[in-house]
């Protein structure tokens, strides 16, 4: 089993975070450092520490992520301006936390250039 990150103590509530949505799956909280008007990364209640470490039998799990987005897109009444969701691989992708998180960005017009942060 991959080890714990920053994400499974936010998860497990152990350390300060801005929840907004969490069940036995997934949970959803703000980024500490928004990169826009809303920033809010969903994670799996697993480690799964990169895509490349995403399993057959993650399928459903990683289409939960994609519809938490969804709901909390709509939910915060951005969902027909639209938004972003973007996920880091590795060093070159730029992913600082070896726990996988979906980037739910939104609430603005986002950048195009460069996908925007
Ligand atoms: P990535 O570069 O894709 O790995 O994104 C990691 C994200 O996690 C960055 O946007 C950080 O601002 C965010 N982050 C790091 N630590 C925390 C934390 N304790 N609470 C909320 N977001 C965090």
């Amino acid at each position: 089993m991959a080890e714990e990150t920053i994400f499974s103590k936010i998860i497990k509530h152990e350390i300060p975070s801005e929840i907004v949505y969490q069940d036995d799956e997934v949970t959803a909280f703000k980024d500490i450092s928004p990169k826009a008007k809303v920033h809010i990364l969903i994670v799996p209640n697993k480690v799964i520490p990169t895509v490349n470490e995403i399993e057959d039998e993650d399928a459903a799990l990683i289409g939960k992520m994609v519809l938490t987005a969804k709901k909390l897109a709509k939910d915060l009444g951005f969902a027909e301006n639209g938004y972003r969701l973007v996920i880091n691989c590795g060093e070159d992708g730029g992913q600082e936390v070896p726990h996988l998180h979906l980037h739910l960005l939104g609430g603005q017009k986002l950048r195009i250039v460069g996908l925007g942060f």
